[in-house]
């Protein structure tokens, strides 16, 4: 191996997780568990099964593509369904489900946490507060058990310890972990499926449509929870929102980082590069890449920028190549997720304000509270329930960071542990209105709020 060909085969060596390592290691396991070297070209088994059923095809008619009136196969129908299974829609659902509410939740990828795995955003920003000079903790209940599930596992999480806050984690043991605890939570999962509409009731959502490989299908649902990030639901539920533009980045891992030879950079005069923060995994490190700002809704824009920041990245692995010592750095991954900061937030009954966070105001519908962050001035933040419920559409709640915030304010409600926080309350919210069969609006907030302190959550 010479000095320049130190490659991610290398690293998974190094590590001990080659190829041999995970055939002898999981093949124990047997079943679905199992990877190992056994011929797979052995044909396939061919089975007799309906039609997808997509309804009739699309049609065109006077040079206009025209999908006709169609009926929809309904999927199921459930308590409380989540779309979106990201931090907010991860800890929503498993809430909504320990309380025994049939709770489904719809994922658009194969795997749960968002931003936070698939985006790479690696560190849980503002889970702690300085109260009365004191570190506390202000992330509990559902979102500090998974944070401390992270502990049990080897290089899972790191600065997680009392006296410390804002941990980083690892994105596959985050995916494992979510994944875990939504089992163990009963939830019914519906992964690789797109929620492309509402179904609505006048002023009211009953379900979404959603596409997936099995064709177009429909869930009916008694509350939705909209924690897609972008609120895909409540935008096409018709509810008011803002549309924002924001920075738009390809968050991506480097390894190699404790290869670096300081020494050598030092004697050719050279600065050494960032090569961003740490991650539990030594020698690796995560770049949080900035990019350019645009409308996140557009497919087009995001498109280029995908193609644009991962030309950026190479780029710039290149120069890090030529400043000597920095010969065995590589791009380790790149976000299977484009690093979407916002893109619709709600009009809520409430908004969360910048100017409301900095004077501390507490409110009576408090759902949650969040830690502090440079930009509310080191406060903590109280979370009101009205910022999860929609101005006008009734069964329906926003949590994560597409909640109604101000525009300055949306740069803390968006961070991780804030997601944490609404994620919780808009399941505990859900799973009240489901169980005293109302809707999110007429909620008795005091018995969300019990059932909130019940599961560990802190109010303040
Ligand atoms: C580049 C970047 C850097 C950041 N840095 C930090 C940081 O340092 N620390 C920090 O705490 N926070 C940071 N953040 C913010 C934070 O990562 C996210 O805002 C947070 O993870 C959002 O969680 P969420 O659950 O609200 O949404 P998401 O994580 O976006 O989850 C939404 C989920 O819904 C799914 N989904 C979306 N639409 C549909 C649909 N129509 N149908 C079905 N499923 C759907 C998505 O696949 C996803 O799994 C950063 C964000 C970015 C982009």
């Amino acid at each position: 191996m010479n000095e320049n060909s130190y490659t991610r085969r290398d690293f998974l060596k190094t590590a001990g997780v080659g190829a041999a390592g995970l055939t002898i290691g999981l093949g124990a396991l047997g079943g679905a568990g199992r990877v190992s070297a056994a011929p797979i070209h052995q044909g396939s088994a061919i089975i007799q099964a309906d039609p997808i059923n997509h309804g009739g095809p699309v049609i065109i008619s006077g040079g206009k593509v025209i999908q006709p009136q169609r009926e929809i196969r309904v999927m199921r129908e459930t308590d409380v369904l989540v779309v979106g299974g990201g931090t907010a829609g991860v800890i929503a659902a498993i809430s909504a489900a320990r309380t025994g509410a049939d709770v489904t939740l719809v994922e658009r990828y194969g795997c749960f946490g968002g931003l936070w795995t698939g985006g790479l955003v690696l560190i849980v920003l503002s889970t702690h507060a300085r109260v009365g000079g004191k570190l506390t903790k202000c992330v509990r209940g559902i979102g500090d058990e998974m944070l401390q599930r992270h502990l049990k596992i080897p290089g899972g999480i790191i600065n997680q310890a009392p006296g410390k806050s804002n941990p980083t984690s690892d994105p596959e043991v985050t995916k494992y972990l979510m994944a875990e605890m939504v089992r163990e939570a009963g939830v019914h999962v519906v992964l690789h499926s797109w929620v492309t509409n509402a179904i609505m009731d006048k002023g009211t959502v009953r379900g979404v449509l959603l596409e997936s490989k099995s064709g177009p299908m429909a869930i009916k649902a008694k509350v939705v929870i909209d924690a897609s990030g972008d609120g895909d639901v409540f935008g096409a539920a018709g509810a008011e929102n803002v549309r924002h533009t924001h920075r738009i980045g390809l968050v991506h891992r480097l390894g190699g980082v404790n290869t670096v030879d300081r020494a050598k950079a030092k004697k050719a005069g050279v600065k050494l590069p960032r090569f961003g923060a740490a991650t539990p995994i030594p020698g690796v490190t995560w770049v949080n890449m900035q990019g350019p700002k645009a409308d996140c809704l557009d497919v087009e824009a995001l498109s280029k920028i995908e193609m644009d920041d991962r030309a950026a990245i190479w780029k710039r692995m290149a120069e890090i190549h030529k400043v000597p010592g920095c010969e065995k750095v590589f791009v380790l991954d790149t976000a299977s997720q484009l690093g979407i900061r916002t893109s619709r937030t709600l009009v809520g009954t409430q908004e969360i304000t910048l100017k409301n966070a900095k004077a501390r105001k507490t409110y009576d519908d408090v759902v949650g509270v969040g830690g502090s962050y440079s930009l509310t001035g080191g406060a903590p933040c109280s979370v009101p329930y009205g910022s999860l419920l929609p101005a006008k559409i009734d069964n329906l709640l926003a949590a994560g960071r597409c909640v109604a915030a101000d525009n300055q304010m949306l740069n803390y409600t968006r961070l991780i542990a804030p997601c944490m926080v609404t994620g919780h309350a808009a399941g505990a919210a859900a799973a009240v209105a489901v169980a005293d069969k109302t809707s999110p609006r007429k909620v008795n907030i005091a018995k969300v709020q019990a059932l909130l302190k019940k599961q560990g959550a802190h109010l303040g």
